[in-house]
């Protein structure tokens, strides 16, 4: 394995992981998005969420997503650790059928990389939709209720705040303990 030369002390940061699906059964999607993250070079997974089914708001025809939270550790910065993000959506989708204007197969996003605070036009970190989203935090909190995300506070106390309406865990998810 090749060491990155940004980071050549080879420095674990815990880095957080937003995992979302709505098509082609969703919670498949997810359990491949575990799996993907679980063999990143230069990453480790070490906890992940149950996963979320979310109600749909809006159309009645919209399909259900199902969402989850991975915890990593990584010696990729933020930026390596988005390209890295990117590429595995790909991989991921390419094997689907393509559907124009269609949901997403799956969507990785980044929430947290340590103590970074990033703000620039393609990467924004923590993610912006984190301190409202039910359906990031309450996954995050499964697996870390006392982060702090920075400038924002404690995951457990944001998870509160925002309320689980229409959030509902699947009693049979892999990963429950
Ligand atoms: P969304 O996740 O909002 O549904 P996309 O997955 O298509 O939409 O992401 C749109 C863009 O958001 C990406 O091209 C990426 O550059 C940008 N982005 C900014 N911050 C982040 C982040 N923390 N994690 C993932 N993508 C991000
Ligand atoms: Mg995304």
């Amino acid at each position: 394995m090749s060491s990155l030369s940004s980071n050549p002390a080879a420095l674990w940061f815990p880095a957080y992981v937003a995992l979302g699906s709505n098509l082609d059964q969703p919670a498949a999607q997810i359990e491949r998005g575990f799996s993907a993250l679980a063999s990143l070079a230069h990453c480790r997974l070490i906890a992940r969420s149950r996963l979320y089914r979310t109600r749909p708001l809006g159309p009645q025809d919209q399909p259900e997503f199902i969402n989850a939270a991975a915890g990593l550790l990584t010696t990729l910065a933020p930026r390596e650790l988005l390209v890295e993000l990117k590429r595995l959506e790909r991989e991921l989708g390419r094997a689907q059928p393509v559907v124009r204007w269609g949901p997403r197969v799956i969507d990785l996003d980044l929430l947290v990389h340590a103590d970074a605070q990033i703000s620039e036009p393609d990467l924004t970190v923590p993610h912006r939709g984190l301190p409202e989203r039910n359906f990031v935090l309450y996954p995050l909190r499964d697996i870390a209720p006392e982060l702090l995300v920075p400038g924002h506070g404690r995951v457990s106390r944001l998870a509160a705040r925002v309320g689980g309406a229409g959030l509902a865990p699947l009693a049979d998810a892999p990963g429950v303990p």
